[in-house]
């Protein structure tokens, strides 16, 4: 077992990463040069008396592994071989593992071909065999390379959350079967995404992409120090890497910059897994499994105080295109009309994004406002508004599916006047026509035509300077599907 001794309590984690020796066999260069590595001789276990390291003398490293970097055989062994390396160095090491490749899509086809209307809680047992078939796997694999390695699920690890099936909320974590492991020497390999329910004792899923926050959360209950996400690509990028193969590997990013592009739709992270690292204080590194490169890491304060980073201008660009828009028209111009629809909207338990009012036509006394909100929420939007038509007294609903969102994040907007110009210029220079727009502190998005969404990706990107000098981003694996 490591004793590898830590840099301090989770107040310090907050703001800086780990030390080098603390980060996996995979970081070839120190993350901080200037500092000498203080992590200890593994083999000399005297080490852990020493005071400063009363704490905890133990490095415990949590490893989240995507179903893209465990898609097949091949991609489980190559997992395997570096989980074994982590060990080797010395730390105890948590996994957390995705289901296989596009195994979780694949499932939820089959159900709807059974029925229309899965029960949501059938829904989540199909769904968890995803990552119960990764993790027995990857465990085999594991022990193949000489190596004591102990696959649990979800609810074996402890991970508690609400009933709410498919969306469900960690509560708690009681890792203690998941810390017996580590203690006896073995490699835990935890199944991501899942839960148990505290108290319908049913298991859950955390929604698409959840195994990140199982990671985090693991990694907040074992006080790890780092909660490393492996993906298929090398970093988190200044836009998607998909669709645009010039975006630039970021070196670091806060976790509310990391916050805010979450819930604008990059895909890179789990939002609630953003929110989770952000509560407690966990540093978060996004690295591919592929490459030994550093990647991205997921700081609370990488531009505070004592610092040499300043926050950038616009850190990067999240694009969605899962948004829909409905407008209600003819709108009559009297106090509490907006209250109504948009009461309406919230009582069939509809999340909005933006929202825009025009100015009401002198004339008619009316006004039309729009609104976004998931393209699968519309359905429901429109027939709830359509019953309260009368009783709001608005003239007509009109729909659209084809927009697009693009969003520009970064901390430095806070004190840097003329970025909104500056955008609506390269869009307008790309005839890229606006058709909402809002904005927040660090962050200003756009509503455009869903088919000019790449091109206001590109435009924007190209304007901020943010296109790489060092040849075009790799995607390593995945369907983006
Ligand atoms: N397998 C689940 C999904 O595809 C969870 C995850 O990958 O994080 O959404
Ligand atoms: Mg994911």
């Amino acid at each position: 077992m490591g004793v590898g001794k830590l840099t301090g309590s989770s107040a310090d984690r907050r703001l800086r990463r780990p030390e080098s020796g603390l980060i996996s066999s995979g970081s070839a260069q120190p993350a901080q040069p200037n500092q000498p590595n203080r992590r200890t001789n593994p083999a000399n276990p005297s080490t852990a008396q020493d005071p400063e390291s009363a704490e905890h003398t133990v490095s415990v490293i949590v490893q989240k592994f995507g179903g893209s970097s465990v898609a097949d055989a091949e991609g489980i062994k190559r997992v395997a071989r570096r989980i074994g390396e982590t060990k080797q160095a010395g730390h105890d090491v948590c996994v957390v593992v995705s289901a296989m490749g596009d195994t979780t899509d694949d499932l939820l086809d089959l159900a709807n071909k059974v029925t229309p209307n899965p029960p949501g809680r059938e829904m989540d047992m199909l769904l968890t065999a995803g990552e119960r078939i990764s993790m027995a796997l990857l465990a085999m694999a594991i022990a193949d390379l000489g190596r004591e390695a102990r696959s649990f699920t979800g609810s074996q690890a402890g991970v508690i959350t609400d009933a709410a099936h498919g969306k469900a909320r960690i509560l708690d974590v009681t890792p203690g079967r998941i810390t017996q492991a580590l203690a006896a020497g073995h490699i835990a390999i935890v199944a991501g995404f899942q839960g148990v329910s505290q108290d319908s004792k049913d298991i859950t899923t955390l929604g698409r992409g959840g195994s990140d926050t199982t990671a985090v959360a693991l990694a907040a209950a074992l006080n790890a120090d780092v909660c490393e996400i492996y993906t298929d690509v090398d970093g988190v990028f200044t836009a998607d890497p998909r669709i645009l193969p010039t975006a630039r590997k970021l070196k670091v990013l806060s976790s509310e910059e990391m916050l805010d592009l979450a819930a604008s739709g990059s895909k890179i992270l789990h939002l609630r897994c953003v929110e989770y690292g952000r509560r407690h204080g966990i540093p978060i590194h996004v690295r591919s499994s592929w490459s030994k490169q550093e990647g991205t890491w997921i700081l609370e304060d990488p531009y505070g105080p004592g610092s040499d980073m300043e926050a950038p201008i616009i850190t990067g660009i999240a694009h969605d295109s899962s948004e829909a828009k409905i407008t209600v028209v003819g709108v009559p111009d009297e106090l509490g009309k907006a209250a109504d629809i948009f009461t309406v909207i919230a009582d069939a338990g509809i999340n909005i994004d933006m929202i825009v009012q025009n100015v009401s036509a002198v004339a008619t006394g009316r006004t039309d406002i729009s609104f976004t909100m998931p393209s699968a929420d519309a359905p429901r939007g429109l027939q709830v508004l359509q019953a309260a038509k009368a009783a709001i007294g608005f003239e007509e609903l009109r729909f659209e599916d084809e927009i697009g969102k693009v969003s520009l994040v970064g901390a430095g907007m806070r004190t840097n006047p003329g970025i909104s110009a500056k955008l609506f210029r390269a869009l307008a220079d790309a005839g890229i026509n606006i058709e909402m727009i809002s904005t927040s502190e660090i962050r200003i998005s756009v509503v455009t035509r869903a088919e000019q969404l790449e091109a206001a990706v590109r435009a924007a990107h190209t304007a901020f300077e943010l296109d790489s000098t060092e040849g075009e981003a790799i995607v390593y694996g995945g369907t983006g599907r």
